[in-house]
């Protein structure tokens, strides 16, 4: 194994800062300097790039991200006592690793960044889906990043790609693929964190589309998609009957059987009811 850069091991820097894992802010930390690397190298060449990383924590990632020739790297951590490890990682590459301390779901990062962005994160499963459905739903294509390349809980990162038909099809599925192309990259064993999850985790791989696969407006897809499957079992003339009281005309208008349910409905025929439930302009 080589070494990717002068820094301590990261055993040392978490011994030094006493970075004990917090359980309340999912601290399960990659310390294999070689895999975080690889995972870096997941996102594409990230030499001309900007990288918002979320979550840098002792900062193996941010390492394996800075090693592997990011521009610069803007990294958000929410738990102060990291500050001092992210410190000694900047002082190692001058100019190129800026920190903010704060919640991710609470800072614009826009303002730090210069294009092309590409987002890169290790993050609490909860937190990370919640950013995935807010970089993929902004009201205007194409958004602030070129690619995201994120952690997730295995069951997780299969609902992101997963087709009509599956049990994984649901609202991250659309959102995701109607943007963006998704694949799963890499899949880690709870063995390759520090302390180890209970579950086997996957990095995907999600490039933005120029434009969006089919014509919507964002917010109608989302809330269709949010209504179908919350109760994916039923009809969609049920599970929708809430956003019109002309539902089953919208449905045959967008080519969707009344008496169908969710799983079965195609991402084209969704864009296509959200945009009889709504005309784009
Ligand atoms: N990137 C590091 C690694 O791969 O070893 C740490 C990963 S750990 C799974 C998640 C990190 O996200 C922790 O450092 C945690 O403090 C941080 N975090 C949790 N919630 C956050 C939030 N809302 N905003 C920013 N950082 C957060």
């Amino acid at each position: 194994m080589s070494q990717i850069d002068t820094l301590p091991p990261l055993r040392d820097v978490i011994a030094t800062h006493q970075l004990s894992a917090r359980k309340s802010l999912g601290q399960n930390f990659l310390l294999d300097l070689n895999l975080t690397a690889k995972i870096a190298r997941q996102a594409g060449d990230l030499t001309g790039c900007d990288v918002l990383e979320i979550g840098p924590g002792p900062g193996g990632l941010t390492r394996g991200l800075l090693a592997e020739g990011a521009r610069r790297v803007l990294a958000l951590e929410k738990d102060s006592r990291c500050l001092p490890a992210l410190n000694e990682i900047a002082e190692a590459y001058p100019g190129r690793l800026q920190v903010i301390n704060g919640d991710a779901l609470e800072i614009d990062p826009l303002e730090y960044l210069t294009p092309p962005v590409r987002v890169v994160a290790n993050l609490p499963y909860n937190v990370g889906t919640e950013l995935l459905v807010r970089w993929l739903t902004p009201k205007d294509w194409p958004p602030f990043w070129q690619s995201l390349t994120l952690m997730f809980q295995r069951e997780v990162a299969e609902r992101i790609v997963a087709q009509p038909g599956s049990k994984a099809y649901g609202r991250l599925a659309i959102l995701a693929q109607w943007r963006a192309e998704a694949r799963i990259v890499l899949s880690l064993p709870p063995g390759a964190f520090t302390p180890p999850p209970k579950v086997s985790s996957a990095v995907v791989h999600l490039d933005a589309l120029p434009e969006p696969r089919y014509p919507a407006d964002a917010a109608t897809l989302s809330r269709v998609v949010a209504a179908a499957f919350n109760q994916r079992r039923k009809m969609l003339r049920a599970s929708l009957k809430g956003l019109s009281p002309d539902i089953e005309d919208h449905l045959v208008a967008a080519g969707i059987q009344p008496t169908e349910r969710a799983e079965q409905v195609s991402l084209e025929a969704f864009c296509a009811l959200a945009r009889s439930l709504k005309p784009l302009d």
